[in-house]
This record gives C-alpha cells, sequence and structure tokens, in this order.
C-alpha cells in the first residue's frame, strides 16, 4: 500500500493530498522525509569540493523540501482539524522532529562549511541577498548550539526536545479545555440583552454540538466577547468571564500551570547554555528591538498614558451603572458590557446596527480589491479543488504575468480547530526549487474563528472580527507576495518584531471611507453604509483605548517579566502574575488580554519574550501608513510600489531596519502609533 505522502503530490499546483491523508501515514512518512533530508545534508557536508556560497547555501536552502511539505500539512491539520489520532501522532512526532532539526542546525561537518564561508564572507563576491542568507543560516547553527561543547551541546538539543513536548501538550490542554465548555442558555431571561446576530451564533454553536432548540456559548472569541458585550446577566457574563479566563488552570490531566513553569526553566537554562543572563536577552538578541530596555522603554510610553485613560472610562461606567441603579464597582466581566452602553450613549453606535453592513463575504471581496488595487494582483475560486474540511475556499492568485500562488480560506471557528486567528503556509515562496533556479510558489492559509451563520443565513462580522480578517489577510500577502531567491528569507520568515507590519499595515485599509462604502453594504438591501454610521465608527475609535492599551500592555510586560527571570528556582505561574500585575498597577476590573495559564503566544507559539512585537509593528504600522496619507491617496501608486518592494515582498532578504527607510525614506517616529491610540494629548511631559 502506498504512502499518500511519499507519493508524488500530483494535485493543481501541487496541493497536498487531503483527501488520502489519513492520521497513521504521518509517522511512516516522517520517518522516511527525515532520512532523505539527512542524506542530503551530509551529501553536502561530505563534499570532497572546497565550501562555495552555490555548493553549500543554496544547497542547504533546497534540502529538505520532502519533509517541509508534510510537515506544513501535519502542523496545519493539527491547528485546523485535528483529531484524538492526530493528537496523538504530534505527542509521538513533536520531540522527533525537534531532535532532527537540532541534528540538521548543529551538523558538525557542515556547519563547518558554513562558518568557514561565513569568515570569508566580505571575499566571496556576493550580492546583498546571498550575504544575507549566509548569515542566517550561520546564526541559526549558533542559536541551535553548533558552537556549544559536545556535553552542553547534547543537552541543549534535549531542552529544545523537550520545549517541543511540553509547547504540545500545552496547547493540546488548552483546546481540551476550550471545547469541554459550554454555557448553555436555557430561557429568554438567559439571552437578555443579546442582538439577533449573537443570538443566530449562539443557536448555530448549540446545533454543532448536538443540541436542538438550544442557545451555547463557547470559549470561542466569537462567541464570548459579544456575550461579555451584550448580555444583561451580570451572573452569567461572570460565569462565562470565570470559564474564559481560568483556561489551563484546573486541576487534573490539562492543568497548564506545572507545564509552563517547566518550559519557563527549561528556557533560562537554554539562554545560560549561551552565555545569556536570561531568555528574554537571548531572545532579543534575533530582533530589531536588541534589548529589554528598548521593549521597555515602548511599553512605559503607552502604559502611562493608558493608566489615566482607563480611569476616566472606569469613572464613565461607574456614572452609568449608577445611573441604572447598579454596583458602581466595575468588575472584569462587567467592563465590555458597561462600555457598549457608554458608547451607545456617547456615540450613538450599536454594533447591532454596525453588523448588518458586514457580512463575511462583502469583507473578502474589500481585503480581496484592496490588494487589487495596490499591487496589482487577483483571487480566482477554484470551487473544483478540495481542501481538509468543506469550509474552505480555494483560491488561485495572480499577478501581471501569471499565477503567483494559492491561497486558502478556513473563516469558521469549529471545536477541532484551536482558538485565535493565524496565517501560516504549506509551502513557501522561493526561486530555488529543482536543481537551482525554479521558481516555487507559495501555498499561503488563513485561519479566522468566526461564528458561522446558520445554513443560508450570511455570517455577519463585527467591526474588529473585519479588522482580524484583513489582519490575516496582511500576513497572506506577505507570504503570497514574497519575491526572493532563497526560501531561508522568503515571506512571513522575518525578525520577530517585523512580522506584524504587514498584517497590522493592511489593517488601515477598512477605516478608509472610500473602501467601506464600496463593500460595507446591508446583506438585505446592498445598501452602502451611510456616512453617518461610517462618521460615528471613526469618532468612537478612541473609545475604549485606555481598557485595551492595559490589557495588551499588561500581558507584554508580564510576558517580559517571566522571561527575564534569573534565578532558576521553581516558579508558580500563577502567583508570579499576580505579584507583577500588583507591581506595574493594573487597575481592579480591567484584565488582561491573556493569562500566563493559556498564553499561547508565549508556551504553544513563536512569541516568548514577543508579546510586545505588535506595539513594535505598530509603529511602524502608523507611521508608514502616513506614507498614503500624505500622497492623498490610499492607493497611491507610487507609495504602493514601495511598500510592495520594500514591506511585502522583501521577505528578510533586507534588514529590516533598511527596508523600512527605503520605503519610509527615515526612520519610523512613535507619535503616530500614540495619536492612533488617542494617547498623544495625555503623554506627560
Ligand atoms: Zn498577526
Amino acid at each position: 500500500m502506498t504512502n499518500p505522502l511519499l507519493a508524488p503530490w500530483t494535485a493543481p499546483f501541487g496541493l497536498p493530498p487531503f483527501a488520502a491523508v489519513r492520521p497513521e501515514h504521518f509517522a511512516p512518512a516522517f520517518a522516511e522525509a527525515m532520512a532523505r533530508h539527512l542524506a542530503e545534508i551530509d551529501a553536502i557536508a561530505g563534499s570532497a569540493e572546497e565550501p562555495t556560497f552555490a555548493n553549500t547555501i543554496a544547497a542547504l536552502d533546497r534540502s529538505g523540501r520532502d519533509l517541509e511539505r508534510i510537515e506544513s500539512l501535519f502542523w496545519n491539520l493539527t491547528s485546523s482539524e485535528t483529531s484524538p489520532a492526530l493528537q496523538e501522532v504530534q505527542r509521538a512526532m513533536v520531540p522527533q522532529l525537534a531532535a532532527h532539526g537540532s541534528r540538521v542546525r548543529t551538523h558538525p561537518a557542515l556547519f563547518a562549511r558554513i562558518d568557514a564561508l561565513h569568515a570569508r564572507r566580505d571575499a566571496l563576491g556576493l550580492d546583498d541577498e546571498q550575504r544575507r542568507v549566509l548569515e542566517r543560516f550561520h546564526l541559526d547553527g549558533v542559536r541551535a548550539g553548533a558552537r556549544l561543547a559536545a556535553e552542553a551541546q547534547a543537552r541543549h538539543a534535549e531542552i529544545v526536545r523537550r520545549l517541543a513536548e511540553l509547547m504540545t501538550r500545552f496547547g493540546q490542554n488548552l483546546l481540551a479545555d476550550e471545547s469541554a465548555f459550554k454555557l448553555v442558555l436555557r430561557s429568554e431571561a438567559d439571552l437578555a440583552g443579546l442582538p439577533e446576530s449573537v443570538r443566530a451564533a449562539t443557536r448555530q454553536a448549540a446545533l454543532d454540538r448536538g443540541i436542538a432548540d438550544g442557545a451555547v456559548i463557547t470559549l470561542s472569541r466569537s462567541l464570548i466577547v459579544p456575550f461579555l458585550t451584550f448580555s444583561e446577566r451580570r451572573d452569567l457574563r461572570e460565569a462565562a468571564w470565570r470559564a474564559w479566563t481560568s483556561r489551563g488552570e484546573h486541576d487534573g490531566a490539562t492543568d497548564n500551570r506545572a507545564v509552563a513553569a517547566e518550559i519557563l526553566q527549561l528556557r533560562l537554562e537554554q539562554a545560560r547554555l549561551h552565555g545569556h543572563a536570561s531568555f528574554a536577552d537571548f531572545a532579543l538578541a534575533d530582533t530589531m528591538a536588541q534589548s529589554q530596555r528598548a521593549v521597555s522603554g515602548l511599553l512605559e510610553r503607552v502604559w502611562r498614558p493608558a493608566l489615566a485613560r482607563a480611569e476616566d472610562e472606569r469613572e464613565a461606567l461607574a456614572a452609568l451603572a449608577l445611573s441604572r441603579g447598579e454596583s458602581a464597582t466595575i468588575e472584569p466581566w462587567d467592563w465590555r458590557f458597561y462600555a457598549e452602553q457608554v458608547r451607545r450613549v456617547r456615540f450613538d453606535l450599536d454594533d447591532a446596527e454596525v453588523k448588518p453592513y458586514f457580512p463575511l463575504e462583502a469583507m473578502v471581496a474589500a481585503a480581496f480589491d484592496c490588494a487589487n488595487r495596490l499591487f496589482g494582483i487577483s483571487f480566482v475560486e477554484r470551487r473544483d479543488l478540495g481542501a481538509y474540511h468543506p469550509d474552505v475556499r480555494v483560491y488561485e492568485v495572480h499577478g501581471a504575468s501569471g499565477p503567483i500562488g494559492v491561497f486558502l480560506h478556513d473563516n469558521f471557528a469549529r471545536p477541532s480547530k484551536r482558538s485565535g486567528a493565524w496565517m501560516s503556509e504549506y509551502r513557501t515562496q522561493s526561486r530555488n526549487g529543482g536543481t537551482g533556479t525554479q521558481a516555487v510558489l507559495p501555498i499561503v492559509v488563513n485561519n479566522n474563528n468566526f461564528a458561522k451563520a446558520a445554513p443560508g443565513e450570511p455570517t455577519l462580522l463585527s467591526f474588529d472580527d473585519a479588522r482580524t480578517l484583513f489582519h490575516e489577510f496582511g500576513h497572506g500577502l506577505h507570504g503570497l507576495l514574497s519575491n526572493v531567491r532563497y526560501e531561508r528569507l522568503a515571506g512571513t520568515s522575518v525578525l520577530r518584531d517585523f512580522v506584524e507590519l504587514p498584517s497590522q499595515l493592511f489593517e488601515h485599509w477598512l477605516d478608509e471611507p472610500a473602501v467601506l462604502k464600496r463593500h460595507a453594504r446591508h446583506h438585505r438591501t446592498g445598501e452602502p453604509i451611510p456616512d453617518a454610521l461610517i462618521e460615528k465608527l471613526r469618532r468612537a475609535r478612541h473609545f475604549n483605548q485606555g481598557y485595551e492599551t492595559l490589557r495588551y500592555t499588561a500581558s507584554a510586560m508580564v510576558d517580559m517579566a517571566v522571561h527575564a527571570r534569573t534565578s532558576n528556582a521553581p516558579i508558580d505561574v500563577v502567583e508570579f502574575e499576580r505579584a507583577e500585575l500588583a507591581r506595574i498597577g493594573l487597575p481592579h476590573g480591567v484584565g488582561v488580554n491573556h493569562r500566563l495559564v493559556h498564553f499561547q503566544h508565549l508556551f504553544s507559539g513563536g512569541y516568548a519574550a514577543g508579546y510586545y512585537v505588535y506595539l513594535w509593528a505598530e509603529v511602524l504600522d502608523a507611521d508608514g501608513y502616513d506614507a498614503f496619507v500624505e500622497a492623498g491617496d490610499p492607493f497611491d501608486a507610487a507609495v504602493a510600489r514601495r511598500v510592495a518592494r520594500f514591506i511585502y515582498s522583501a521577505g528578510n532578504s533586507i534588514e529590516p531596519g533598511a527596508a523600512y527607510r527605503a520605503f519610509r525614506g527615515r526612520d519610523a517616529a512613535v507619535e503616530p502609533m500614540l495619536r492612533e491610540r488617542g494617547l498623544l494629548e495625555s503623554v506627560p511631559s
């Protein structure tokens, strides 16, 4: 019997054989693909020829493509359409794959060749991109422990292997907690305050869980946030909020407290092997920010004005609560609810009035249209091409002279999908395919977790959901527009604090009145969104930004603090978090974006000591979008050409600071970010 993963992938564009793949195919395919990859690496390392850029670096960049395509499929399925069988394979394979990665990056004969080339890099006659990919592979080896003495190197590999295991467990625990919870709303009284769109989503969530004629709140963000925003039932809001914020903190098999603690201990040990005092120092050495000081300087810059702003906001909420004869103490499960009430009064803005203008289909069309006007690309749906779930839409992406890639859009929440929203790839762009210069087209996927409407009904997005759609699509464009020679530098393989620039920059087009007038149309009447409603959305933009900024910044500060520890004494993550939030003075009632026990960015993703990157990139995107504002046209052709060339297409082929300057003509200023958040006027002198 042939294994479809190891057979040639014959679907159009080399898409994975989705329909034929079973969980049991992965382990043998991984074993075979890892062996092939090691044989390729041994051949490069054992070459009798002197090391050259072509026979070592370019060849290394081309190696392991079989393993990559199987791994990409595997990671995408474990995130978007997992199953107990696949999770079992994941637990078994993840440590083996991590060990394989360490073995390749620290391969002594291979690293000796890379190191020799790196030492002579000025004399090799390399162009800028070649030099950068040589430096990148060299640094990859160094950071994987290639320079460590044998014993330390073995320990480093063991740490990397164990970390992979723990991070998998962290994510699986969380998914189990999220799938297990449901708050069943039994009567009209339980639904009090919920607009029709939220009620429809709760009915659909109930149906998905086999409950006919019911209504269910799950821990999916697109259900829980609207529930906390609209529900009049304080007791139910509290129950939902407690369930949401205690994910990962339950005694028993899914408890993430000890998992996080062990991850932190191992990370510190890893950093020490590299000669750093803390994991934060080790992580930041490979970023634009470079140091804890640069990060905390930026976080402090928003923290103090946001504290003052949130205090004003809290007073307004308390006054409103009192006017309703309710308690003036704003608990964390109250803030969104009263904020929505204040927003209605102050800006005459009602979410239920906004949503009908934001059907999912129209917002997808809006994102595609903006990409077309900026970058000249178009999206052609291929309904004949199936993916891994019937809800996934597949598009061929065309540039000026033919296809440039494939885009998969997976928009709906389901129990087999992890929470959050993200972009990833099935294949990465390069012009280093085959035996050398062959073009490899990217296959990119965007995942969202929107609550799906009932069959026959359009899925309506909140303005925030639409923003998430644009954000992930910006990442998608970073992958699709990538135009580099070497895969290691392609698309989103940039430094971590640059990676949110293309995504956050793209969000700005959703705020453009011209884009809204064209695409935000009432799902029943087709009428474009009224100017008055656009104006209300604009005026309400800064509303509640103190709260939002504190929640984000507190999470970024806790992340940095927990990874800046220099003592390897056992840590109680819940107590550490409590003490840190008290130290920075997070006001009562605000809460944080992510508690440590379910902070996937840190403990099952790549953002450890890196949650700050959203704010870092926001400095760049706010300043960068001003280039279009200054040109007087959100689709100005000259600015669009520069942003395409230096931001969306360049990958990591140019040092990020230099890439930004090439686009903007200067470094980014912080003020546009502060202005966008409405924090500029209250910056203390
Ligand atoms: Zn992002």
